[in-house]
Order: structure tokens, then C-alpha cells, then sequence
């Protein structure tokens, strides 16, 4: 028995888990994957105070190391379900805790495109620091105009031949000092206000035909990583937490959901902005209201 179980082990997560520490409660976190969460796939930060650059896995790294160092305990294992405030895992095992955070972040909306599924892995990623190196040397494109498509092609530009930046709009979403440092970048095109409408190739990637100013035409690349966003993935919690439309957490800035003793913090959250910045003031707040609750 903990006081507290946090489910997801990124920037909220964490920082809810130092919080929670810091006031004293047993902590336990849980991570599926990579301790640090959706931070580890970008190469560098350079808006999160206090750092003027740092590598995301670095970042994830030191979340995790300043949690543990306050006596945080952590598992990997795969949460499935809730059982009041008792973690089921995928594992088979359980977790109980007096009081949950629900922090699982977001994880990669894909295209839309026939085949994406399939040519997972054979050409196919969302992920340019986990896969960018098997393209050295190769023409590769990526598809999004947030942050993470400029910096993904960013990072690709150092090391593919060619990258194409394809946007289905004429303005980014993304930082305007990312994109003056692509436009700066002679291996680096833009390919605006178009669409992939089809992968080609059999069982690997060879080109995309892309719908552009009313025409269609083939780009031949090897690779193409998809980011074009983020979704919740919180259908284990659904009868816990109330959703809203999109599939996020219909929860206030106070972390609250409407089970007691269940909280919830970071991108899985409704919210304007997310960002890193806000997913660690989620953890603080949703760590802070537990330790309450606990307390009352
Ligand atoms: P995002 O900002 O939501 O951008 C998603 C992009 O994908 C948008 O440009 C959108 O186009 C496009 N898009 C969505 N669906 C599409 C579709 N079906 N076909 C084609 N294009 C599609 O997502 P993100 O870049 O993953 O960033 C998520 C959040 O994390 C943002 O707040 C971002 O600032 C933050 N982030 C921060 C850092 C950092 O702090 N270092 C790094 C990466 C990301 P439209 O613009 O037309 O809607």
C-alpha cells in the first residue's frame, strides 16, 4: 500500500511524484515505457527554465533521478485498469494506493493514410530520435507543422540527404525560430499547403504521392515520420475520469476528477497550452490536492 500511485512516468508524473515525496507520502510510479515520456523523442529543449539546451532523454533522466532521490519508487509495468484506487497491471500485478495521478500523457496521432499501419518499421515512424539514424544518408520526409515537426526535421537535416517538410497549411504552428532555422538549412525543402494521399511501395517505403496546388506528384523517400500531434490514450480510466470529446480528461486546473481520490496532470488533461512547462505544474498542483485529500 502506498500513499500515492502515479500512473506515467513523464514530466508530470515525475514532478507530481518529487511533490508527493517532499510532503512526506510513499510514492510509487509507473511507466509502460520510458521513464520521462514524450520528452525523450525531442533532441533538445530550449524553453524549459533554467536550461538554456537540453537533450530530452537528459531532461527525462534528471526528472527521474530527482524523484527517486527524494524516495520515490518506481515499476515498468503496464497500467489496465483501476480497481478503486488499486493499479491493475498488464503484468498481473497490483498496486494499491490511498490516493492515483492518472499522468499517461499523449501518445502520436497517426496520418490517416492507407498502409501507415502496415509500413510501420519499414519506412514508417513517429519517432526521429528513436529511428533517424537507419535514414543517414537517405531522402526522407516529415509531415506537421507543430514543434515537433520542425524539430524532427531539424535533427533529420543533419544527417539524411534531403528532407521535405510537408504542412497541409501555409503557417506552422510551431516556434517561428525553428523554422527560420530549417528555411536556413540548403538539404531542407517545404512542401505547403499539401497532402500525402498514398505510401508507395511494397514492403518498405519508396515515395509518397502528394497532393500539392491541385496537382499530384511522387516524392521519392525512404523514410517519413509522422507528427501530427498527440491523442490521450485513457480508455483504461474512462469509468474514473470524465472525458471530454477529444478523449481527454474533462478536469480543471485543480487536477480534480470526479472520483475521489483520483487526480489527473499533464497532457492527458483538457488544457490551452501543452507544454512541458505545464505538464510539471500539473504534477505540482495534482500532487499538492492529493497529499490534501489525504490529509483531510
Ligand atoms: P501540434 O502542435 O498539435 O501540431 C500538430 C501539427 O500536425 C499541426 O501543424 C497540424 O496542422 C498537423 N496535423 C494534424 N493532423 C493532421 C493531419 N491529419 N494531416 C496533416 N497534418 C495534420 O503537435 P506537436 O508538434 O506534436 O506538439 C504538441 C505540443 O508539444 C505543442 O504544444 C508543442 O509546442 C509541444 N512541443 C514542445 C516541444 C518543446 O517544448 N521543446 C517540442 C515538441 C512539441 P494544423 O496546423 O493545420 O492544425
Amino acid at each position: 500500500m502506498y500513499d500515492i500511485v502515479i500512473i506515467g512516468g513523464g514530466p508530470a508524473g515525475l514532478t507530481a511524484a518529487t511533490y508527493a515525496r517532499r510532503a512526506g507520502k510513499s510514492v510509487l510510479v509507473i511507466e509502460k515505457d520510458a521513464f520521462g515520456g514524450q520528452i525523450t523523442w525531442s533532441p533538445r529543449v530550449e524553453n524549459f527554465p533554467g536550461f538554456l539546451s537540453v537533450s530530452g532523454t537528459e531532461l527525462g533522466d534528471k526528472l527521474l533521478e530527482q524523484a527517486m532521490a527524494q524516495g520515490a519508487e518506481v515499476e515498468l509495468d503496464t497500467v489496465t485498469a483501476l480497481r478503486g484506487t488499486t493499479a491493475v497491471c498488464e503484468s498481473g500485478a497490483e498496486f494499491e494506493g490511498r490516493a492515483v495521478i492518472i499522468a499517461t500523457g499523449a501518445r502520436p496521432r497517426p496520418l490517416g493514410v492507407a498502409r501507415e499501419e502496415e509500413l510501420v518499421g519499414s519506412g514508417v515512424g513517429y519517432c526521429a530520435v528513436c529511428d533517424g539514424a537507419f535514414y543517414k544518408g537517405k531522402p526522407v520526409a516529415v509531415t506537421g507543422g507543430g514543434n515537433s515537426a520542425l524539430q524532427d526535421a531539424l535533427l533529420l537535416s543533419e544527417s539524411c540527404s534531403r528532407v521535405t517538410l510537408i504542412h497541409r497549411r501555409a503557417q506552422f504552428r510551431g516556434e517561428q525560430k525553428l523554422v527560420d532555422a530549417l528555411r536556413a538549412k540548403e538539404n531542407v525543402d517545404f512542401l505547403l499547403e499539401a497532402r500525402i494521399t498514398e505510401l508507395l511501395g511494397e514492403n518498405e517505403l519508396t515515395g509518397l504521392r502528394v497532393q500539392h496546388g491541385g496537382e499530384e506528384s511522387v516524392l521519392p523517400v525512404e523514410g517519413l515520420f509522422v507528427a501530427v500531434g498527440h491523442q490521450p490514450d485513457l480508455g483504461a480510466f474512462a469509468d474514473v475520469l470524465a472525458l471530454d470529446a477529444a478523449g481527454y480528461a474533462d478536469a480543471a486546473e485543480d487536477c480534480l476528477s470526479p472520483t475521489p481520490g483520483v487526480f489527473v496532470a499533464g497532457d492527458c488533461r483538457r488544457k490551452g497550452v501543452r507544454q512541458l512547462t505545464t505538464a510539471v505544474a500539473d504534477g505540482a498542483t495534482a500532487a499538492l490536492a492529493a497529499c490534501a485529500y489525504l490529509d483531510a
